[in-house]
């Protein structure tokens, strides 16, 4: 018998995450089946998904390789360790995300979500300068408006003010550069903005306060995803990475959103030519249909762990479920279904036209700025007086109910979709949030 979902009766046991749970529960957005570009809703309607998810569901949804994958995962080896054990899988896995990663990011260690991926980078990256006599290198450094996820290290890191405020005294030791949006100078630019590398340069201020030898590591995301799509300025990442040389300080790649080919390349470290030390990763994984997240590491990084009696633990970090069978499996044919469909150069393909579409939008009601870069792009409106963060939320709650799924923070709106959307649905998709914005304006 197939699974016949139905909508609830009850919805107070679900505590909804990152939602306005009293608005949600009077409105509840259910939807209750996916398969390729669309949602379907509890009341029987499409939804076009103009966020692949959250990010995550690169090559759309319900992939049949994939989900066959899973299937026979479940049935084969429901689950086994990975401490002190290990399935197959998982080597075969890592190996070919290794194939992706830039040289010399080629060992692996799994996670099962963004957030626990950041906090392994964290500490792998703590762990790798005591381990060569650099004990003293403990600060951290991030960025205003970073998101790393929601784990004490991530939110300690990150630079999104609600995240961190009530949750205590977080990490000592840790710093943020200023964010790269600058919508005075760069307010419409199409693809990477012109202004804004020697922002890059806070790097060196703030290291120069302290002493650069205690600095152990900083953490960006190439392109800022969560708080609003904040397109690196040219320039600003290669300037990153000269200053961690110049000090020995590690720089980590924030990759869980930019990674698998939203920007067209594999990551994003290849389309900005900057290669990190660390490099996160989760979501498009897997395509989204098993949790799963990684940290990719130097050779060397990983080399520097391996000394002492072999029979001893060299790192005591893992998660019950790093490397499960089941998203180990899904990784696989994801990765599979990535390379035979050629998804990444099919962003890359898309990326004009897709621009083009977007900032079409330019003249709707209440824009203040569009920005993008290769399937992925940003709308911001001009907060509601006095109600910062209304009108975007109006316009996602408008948007569900016209067949669109889009995803907002505060007054922005992103765009992401799967990387399989033609491009009569790219049309549709804007031309469903330009009705949108005439209706909420
Ligand atoms: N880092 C970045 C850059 C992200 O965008 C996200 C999720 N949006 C995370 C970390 C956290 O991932 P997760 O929600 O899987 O924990």
């Amino acid at each position: 018998m197939t699974y016949q979902p139905s909508v609830p009766n009850d919805l107070d046991a679900f505590w909804l995450p990152f939602t306005p749970n009293r608005q949600f529960k009077k409105e509840p957005r259910l939807v209750v089946s996916a398969k390729d570009m669309h949602y379907t809703s509890a009341d029987g309607r499409r939804i076009l998904d103009g966020s692949a998810g959250l990010w995550c569901v690169n090559a759309g949804h319900a992939r049949e390789r994939i989900v066959d994958a899973i299937k026979r995962s479940a049935e084969t080896l429901d689950f086994a360790p990975s401490f002190m054990y290990a399935n197959p899988m998982a080597f075969e896995l890592a190996t070919k995300i290794a194939e992706l990663t830039p040289d010399p990011l080629n060992r692996i260690f799994f996670t099962n979500s963004g957030s626990e991926a950041v906090d392994t980078a964290l500490k792998i990256a703590l762990a790798y300068h005591r381990a060569r006599g650099e004990g003293q290198r403990t600060r951290l450094i991030g960025r205003e408006r970073g998101y790393h996820g929601v784990g004490f290290g991530g939110i300690s890191v990150g630079g999104i003010v609600k995240n961190r405020n009530v949750f205590g005294s977080l990490l000592t030791g840790v710093d943020h550069l200023p964010h790269t949006h600058l919508p005075a100078k760069n307010a419409f630019t199409k693809g990477e903005p012109e202004h804004g590398a020697e922002l890059a340069d806070e790097l060196e201020r703030i290291v120069q306060l302290h002493d650069p030898s205690t600095v152990a590591a900083v953490i960006v995301e190439p392109m800022a995803g969560s708080t609003g799509v904040l397109v690196p300025p040219k320039g600003y990442l290669k300037r990153l990475r000269e200053i961690c040389d110049a000090h020995g300080i590690l720089l980590i790649f924030d990759e869980v959103i930019t990674g698998f080919g939203r920007l067209g390349t594999a990551f994003a470290a290849q389309r900005f030519g900057v290669t990190p030390d660390l490099m996160t990763m989760a979501k498009g994984l897997t395509n989204a249909a098993v949790p799963m997240g990684a940290v990719a590491a130097r050779d060397d990084i990983y080399e520097t762990f391996m000394t002492g009696p072999e029979h001893v633990i060299e790192l005591f970090h893992g998660y019950t479920y790093s490397a499960h069978p089941m998203a180990c499996a899904a990784g696989i044919a994801a990765l599979d279904l990535y390379k035979e469909e050629k998804l990444f150069d099919r962003v890359a393909g898309l990326e004009d036209y897709w621009q083009e579409a977007v900032h079409g939008l330019a003249d709707a009601p209440n824009v203040i700025d569009i920005r993008n870069i290769g399937l992925v792009g940003a709308i911001e409106l001009k907060a509601k007086e006095g109600a910062p963060g209304k009108r975007g939320f109006d316009a996602m709650v408008r948007a569900f109910e016209k067949g669109a799924m889009i995803r907002v923070t505060a007054d922005i709106i992103a765009l992401s979709p799967p990387f399989i959307i033609s491009k009569d649905q790219i049309d549709e998709l804007m031309a469903t949030v330009r009705e949108v914005l005439e209706d909420v304006e």
